[in-house]
């Protein structure tokens, strides 16, 4: 591993969002000349072999890192999270009659899943977490067996909660946007019809989404789904029917790489673990913060939490990013602070933020 390049910073940003060092380095020196071609990543054709490789070595790691059953696919795809808001009707809703879907709205994300969803078909949002101000994963009732499938947010980016147990569902496929916690901690794929992420906060630049989806859910589609947006389609032509995002794909491919190095999922699980709790027990220890959610439903990438005035959180991230603790400041709609703590976090991040936190009480409280 290469040493720190100078004036970096720790960067908190909710996303796009820190990527690992040694990546940005290697990116940096293959850039103008990719594996000896005289030719960059960017400047070289999809239907290249040696971008058939990039590609092809990308989806082997995730699949090993994930141990994915062999009955999914993995896909990269264009438009970042937020476009499979409705994609994902557009390719599931039509598995049943009643083109009926269930929602669970515990985010700002979530929701705009909900509001995407709703030209497709009936979408009943059977629990939110509205009532009590996103500070929880709510309790859900018996699923509904007759529904195309279920939505849940895996990890809420806002207000920091996440799903510790993913729900029983029956027979109705379990669909997980984990936009902001794709590889960071062990999860059963199995469990789920569908997984899928933008890139930007786990896995490399912004723009494109990886999805993970059980191969007997595709090829239902709402018949004017666009061959784009179409997942059996874009399997089918190995995620490339047209010029996807070369660059973000070839980024990724090197994250996943470097998750392998650092150990795999469970030690990049186990180092996150550790880093949230650094400033968890910052908070629990203090009058002065206040967390934003409730601990047993605590997110272990977006911690959010509170002080007691307006005023003090101004200079509570004036002061940090002086300090080179960067992009602090909490969602607009919940104020307070939000530290996003990816993979590519350093523990020392978030030994260096829970040290300003304590010097930061101490002076102000
Ligand atoms: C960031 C985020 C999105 C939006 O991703 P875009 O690529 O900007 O569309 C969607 N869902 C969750 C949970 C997110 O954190």
């Amino acid at each position: 591993m290469k040493t720190l390049t100078e004036n970096r910073v720790y960067n908190f940003s909710p996303g796009p969002a820190t990527l690992p060092e040694p990546v940005m380095l290697r990116v940096r020196e293959e850039f103008l000349n990719y594996a000896g071609l005289g030719a960059s990543i960017i400047e070289i054709s999809h239907r290249s072999k040696e971008f058939d490789a990039v590609v092809d070595g990308a989806i082997a790691l995730f699949r090993e890192l994930t141990l994915l059953p062999s009955d999914y696919s993995v896909l990269f795809v264009h438009g970042g999270g937020r476009m499979q808001f409705a994609a994902v009707p557009m390719n599931l809703i039509g598995r049943v009659a009643s083109k009926r879907a269930l929602y669970v709205e515990t985010d700002a994300f979530s929701t705009n899943a909900i509001q995407d969803a709703a030209p497709y078909g009936q979408i009943d949002v059977i629990a939110s977490s509205k009532q009590t101000a996103f500070d929880r994963i709510p309790t859900l009732p018996p699923v509904p067996q007759d529904a195309a499938y279920l939505h849940i947010t895996t990890n809420n980016t806002v207000y920091g909660t996440r799903w510790n147990r993913f729900p029983e569902t029956g027979e109705v496929p379990l669909v997980g946007d984990s936009t902001s916690e794709i590889l960071s901690r062990v999860i059963d794929y199995s469990r789920f019809g569908m997984v899928y992420a933008g890139m930007q906060k786990n896995l490399g630049p912004s723009g494109t989404a990886i999805v993970v989806i059980r191969k007997d859910l595709l090829g239902k589609p709402l018949p004017y789904t666009p061959p784009l947006l179409n997942y059996a389609t874009l399997e089918k032509n190995n995620s490339m029917l047209n010029t996807p995002s070369t660059f973000n794909i070839y980024v990724a491919g090197l994250v996943l790489g470097w998750i392998k190095e650092q150990g795999g999922i469970a030690a990049v699980e186990g180092r996150n673990n550790q880093k949230a709790k650094l400033l968890y027990d910052c908070i629990d220890g203090s009058q002065f913060y206040k967390g934003v959610a409730q601990p047993e439903h605590r997110s272990a990438m977006n911690v959010t939490f509170k002080l007691p005035s307006e005023e003090l959180t101004d200079q509570f991230v004036k002061k940090a990013n002086k300090e080179g603790l960067y992009a602090l400041k909490g969602y607009r709609s919940v104020g307070g602070i939000r530290a996003s703590l990816y993979n590519a976090m350093p523990i020392e991040g978030a030994e260096a933020l829970a040290a300003f936190m304590k010097d930061f009480e101490r002076a102000a409280g």
